[in-house]
């Protein structure tokens, strides 16, 4: 068994993940690139704002109605665009 990832792996997990709009920051296959995570690709929503992130405190984020499970996780919203995201870092 090869561990080998193939383009058409990549191309199907990419489309699978709704990333479907070439990323304006590296337009080229860059791993290191912070906004399509190295895919190369955006989500329609994700491609229509160069988000920036910031991280919201827990107190923050129950004030605005974000889910927020407390100690590990933390919670960053787009000053942009209003989106969040949150992770896990206990993991
Ligand atoms: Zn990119
Ligand atoms: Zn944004």
């Amino acid at each position: 068994m090869s561990t080998h990832i193939s383009e058409e792996w990549m191309d199907q997990n990419r489309k699978a993940q709704g990333l479907t709009v070439l990323c304006p920051r590296c337009l080229n296959k860059e791993w290191a690139c912070s906004r399509c995570n190295g895919w190369g690709y955006l989500t329609p929503a994700d491609a229509a704002c160069d988000h920036k992130w910031k991280e919201i405190s827990q107190k923050e984020a129950r004030d605005a109605g974000i889910y927020h499970a407390g100690m590990c996780y933390h919670v960053y919203q787009c000053v942009h665009c209003g989106t969040t995201k949150s992770q896990d870092s206990s993991g």
